[in-house]
């Protein structure tokens, strides 16, 4: 998925459409311990549900294709960053 370098979006701080670039914040830069990778942790040690034991055999399945990717957006009238509520699925993105 490509995605152009600059949008005309709704800023909720200055009110109105504006210019905004986008940008991609690369997986890994949200901070390491977020909820779910605490939840994962605690079910690869613990197993999970039906599964009371070590998650170790099932990770090396790969079944997801996608990745959901953090796009946010800078005003280019007041300088602050908006983000999308839950991001782009997609297996590849970048930006034009
Ligand atoms: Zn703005």
């Amino acid at each position: 998925m490509k995605l152009p370098s600059t949008v005309h979006r709704y800023c909720k701080y200055c009110h109105e459409h504006t210019e905004q670039e986008v940008i991609l914040v690369k997986p890994g830069h949200r901070g390491t311990l977020t909820k779910g990778s605490r939840r994962k942790l605690w079910n690869i040690e613990h197993g999970y549900g039906s599964t009371p034991y070590p998650m170790f055999e099932h990770k090396k399945i790969k079944v997801k294709t996608t990745k959901r990717y953090d796009i946010r957006y800078r005003c280019k009238k007041c300088g602050k960053m908006t983000t999308q509520s839950r991001g782009k699925k997609a297996k590849k993105v970048e930006i034009k």
